[in-house]
């Protein structure tokens, strides 16, 4: 008897320890985004004699570079609040006059907080002469208007526990954004150049990723290399799903390239924490190049063989080695969602089936398929079925078709703001968990 309820016990434990582990499988791509966020904590990090960097303070990085007499900073965060924080602790490091600021590139992460860092200094302000441009482009840009409430910095979340990081940096600071930006006064065009600021020669490199007037910042006395957002410490966001111009694909990898062959022995991103030693350096962004550029050569070549987005984001897949690499972890961009960016830049948005060239309305399709079902609440038993069954993208596509006939219907709001919050939970990405979230916040807010 003794025996039995023994193998009775162990059998219970067993089913216990099983559902742990499907559970700890099941989140586990939120686990590591929490985890994650180690990667931003708050601390000026001395990289090597004269160069320093704040993480954690903003999305973004701010780099202090020491000379002989005077100071350099590259990037100045968001906000005229995150870079006050920063120039307090740069000020214990040293007082010298600032001389110089360079912007990476035009962002608002990069260059909201210049006013700071310049105080009466009146240093010169270093871009790419594109940058300009691009930042009034930038400015002007569409994104979806906040249609249905997405926000991949998570923003508005409420409670703020949900907002675990922004993947990249700790949370985008919406709150005096963009108030102290400086216009550059030297710019460069084409390849590079290089300059000598307070005694320290730094090459300026153009090195287009996120975005086209990129540049990325080479001191070759100490061998340290400045990527801006060429790379970071998350797989790249080679498209941003808050809506913005395609990204150049092709060359953000040759800039990689670029980057590589200059053999730095330390490297200190704009988002996330710097790496030291040129072994360290060399393997971070061989892997990177590596990631981004096998995703584009399998994207081209299955649009070679004719394949659409849906069959190519099933057919693109990083190597094991590649997938498993830390550098490549989909905390910010994703395979899938490059996939059908690289797609957009290259084919446009026709796919090439004819049924597509002049598709029904979302609202006659769905009208279609509602008859098709028996009407609405068919549909929505459906959806239910799917979220007990876990299946929360075949929910939140079915309440799509009954919310696009009954944009009033309460269980088809309910029903997909829940999905929205299931799929978001078991995100990696930030950029997807917030946007999901904050959707399903609206949604059951606004109802729509
Ligand atoms: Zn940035």
């Amino acid at each position: 008897m003794r025996h039995l309820s023994a193998i009775i016990g162990l059998v219970a434990m067993s089913c216990v320890m099983a559902h742990d582990r499907a559970f700890a499988q099941e989140f586990a791509g939120r686990e590591k985004l929490r985890a994650h966020s180690a990667e931003f904590r708050q601390e000026v990090v001395k990289v090597t004699d004269g160069v320093y960097v704040a993480v954690g303070f903003s999305l973004g990085n701010s780099i202090l570079i020491e000379g002989m007499d005077g100071l350099i900073v590259v990037d100045t965060l968001t906000s005229i609040n995150d870079a006050r924080a920063v120039k307090a602790e740069f000020d214990k490091i040293s007082r010298k006059p600032v001389r110089a600021i360079i912007y990476t590139h035009h962002h608002a992460d990069h260059v909201g907080g210049a006013t700071v860092f310049a105080g009466t200094d009146h240093p010169d302000v270093y871009a790419h002469a594109s940058m300009v441009t691009e930042r009034a482009d930038n400015m002007a840009n569409l994104g979806h208007a906040g249609r249905d409430g997405g926000n991949q910095f998570g923003g508005p979340l409420i409670p703020e526990s949900m907002h675990i990081n922004d993947g990249v940096g700790p949370q985008l600071t919406i709150a005096g954004g963009g108030a102290g930006y400086l216009a550059p006064t030297r710019t460069f065009d084409g390849d590079e150049t290089t300059i000598a600021v307070a005694g320290v020669r730094m090459q300026l490199v153009h090195a287009p990723a996120e975005t086209s007037d990129a540049i990325s910042v080479w001191l070759p006395d100490k061998k340290v290399l400045l990527p801006g957002d060429t790379f970071y410490h998350a797989f790249p966001n080679l498209y941003a799903i808050r809506g913005t111009r395609l990204r150049p694909v092709d060359a953000w990898i040759a800039s990689l390239e670029k980057l590589i062959a200059v053999q730095a022995d330390y490297l200190v991103p704009s988002h996330t924490r710097p790496i030291s030693g040129g072994a360290a350096v060399r393997s971070a962004l061989t892997a990177y190049h590596d990631g981004i550029k096998s995703a584009f050569d399998q994207t081209v070549a299955g649009i070679k063989q004719g394949l659409r987005p849906d069959e190519l984001v099933d057919r693109v897949k990083l190597s094991p080695e590649l997938a498993a690499n830390p550098y490549l972890q989909e905390f910010y961009g994703t395979v899938a969602w490059s996939v059908r960016a690289i797609y957009t830049e290259y084919i446009g948005w026709f796919d090439g089936n004819a049924t597509n060239l002049f598709p029904l309305s979302m609202k006659d399709r769905a009208a279609a398929i509602l008859d098709l079902a028996g009407g609405a609440t068919p549909v929505l038993t459906k959806a239910r079925a799917a979220f007990d069954q876990k299946n929360y993208q075949l929910t939140a596509e079915l309440a799509d078709y009954v919310l696009a006939v009954h944009p009033e219907s309460s269980d088809a709001i309910n029903l997909k703001a829940q999905a929205l919050i299931q799929l978001g939970e078991r995100q990696i990405s930030a950029n997807g968990r917030n946007f999901y979230l904050s959707s399903a916040q609206y949604l059951l807010r606004d109802g729509r």
